[in-house]
């Protein structure tokens, strides 16, 4: 079996269903990776994607030794995906970047030289020109950033998506998390390697549509949240020291109005306490089954994602180089 020695760089790139951009992404990746003077691997995870993404994958491959191509069995989601290709990647740094040109590749060389030049072993791409995305994208991602620090993820740097080069002992320590759910532009961060920043234009998707409705979002939004912060389960502690103290002072009220014969009828205010407990009790409901959805996902230790084929174990005779 033909196994190379290991790279000194590994590209991570996630994609589902982009058959779009493919023969573009291929088109720009490539220069710029052979153009380094280094021995790398592109590792493409192919996250169970249905179209032609595959066969363009496949067909890239018998032309470009260095692109390795990971297939997952079922679609598993943008982290999961990316998560796959950096337990799979063998890299002394590796870079993770989105398969639709939003992150330019030639950004990378800058990174290793940031990684070089300031010791660090993270370089986060940090968009500094966002003008590309969506109104909806910008501010849903500023909301975001924002709230992840007010509740205890200090140190996501602000606009750092998952475009980042990351060292070999930096990438051992992610894939030793033993989180299902990791949300990797938190967890990383959170990690505490010495790092530094490179700043980015980012692009608008060169082809094809965004793999990340809306639902996508508030789920990441979720893992984000309960992976980082409990927060929201002392939230749900305060509404009920507050509604106590409110409980207290209408028992007070009631019984006063009882003792001093005023007990009229108060459907207004029996209709709105009821309600008003009712959702707070479920909302407090709710998030505790958020957090215990996370221990029992933890607790199952179920894969988040399944490798179905690893072209790296290919037999030389399935590796066709015609
Ligand atoms: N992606 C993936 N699995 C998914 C959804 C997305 O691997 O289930 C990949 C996608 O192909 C792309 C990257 O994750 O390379 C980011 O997705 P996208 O560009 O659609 O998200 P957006 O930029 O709109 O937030
Ligand atoms: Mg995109």
């Amino acid at each position: 079996m033909p196994s190379p020695a290991r790279p000194v760089l590994s590209v991570v790139v996630p994609m589902f269903e982009e058959e779009d951009v493919l023969p573009l992404l291929v088109a720009r990746l490539r220069p710029v990776l052979d153009g380094l003077g280094e021995a790398y691997e592109v590792v493409a995870v192919d996250d169970g994607s249905r179209d032609a993404t595959p066969v363009l994958l496949a067909s890239a491959r018998r032309r470009w030794p260095q692109l390795r191509v990971l297939r997952l069995r079922a679609n598993a989601g943008h982290q999961a995906a990316i998560s796959a290709g950096l337990a799979a990647a063998r890299g002394d740094w590796v870079v993770t970047l989105d398969a639709d040109l939003q992150d330019p590749p030639e950004v990378v060389p800058q990174m290793l030289e940031a990684a070089r030049a300031h010791d660090a072993d993270v370089v986060y791409g940090v968009r500094t020109d966002r003008s590309a995305d969506s109104a909806f994208k910008r501010h849903t991602a500023r909301a975001f950033y924002a709230g992840m620090r007010a509740i205890g993820a200090k140190d996501a740097p602000d606009a750092a998506g998952d475009y980042r080069l990351m060292s070999r002992a930096t990438v051992e320590a992610v894939n030793a998390l033993p989180e299902e759910h990791r949300v990797l532009r938190l967890v990383v961060p959170a990690l505490g390697f010495p790092s530094a920043t490179v700043g980015y234009a980012r692009a608008a998707r060169a082809a094809g549509r965004s793999k990340y409705p809306l639902s996508r979002m508030v789920r990441l939004t979720v893992d984000s949240v309960t992976g980082f912060s409990l927060a929201p389960l002392r939230l749900a502690t305060w509404f009920g020291l507050g509604g106590f103290v409110l409980a207290v002072g209408l028992l007070a009220y009631a019984l006063v109005a009882k003792a001093t014969g005023h007990t009229v009828a108060g459907w207004t205010s029996t209709v709105v306490i009821v309600a008003a407990f009712g959702a707070l009790q479920l909302l407090s409901l709710g998030i505790m089954g958020e957090y215990v959805g996370r221990i029992y996902s933890t607790l199952q230790r179920r894969p988040s994602y399944y490798v179905a084929h690893d072209s790296l174990h290919e037999t030389s005779a399935e590796h066709d180089p015609t």
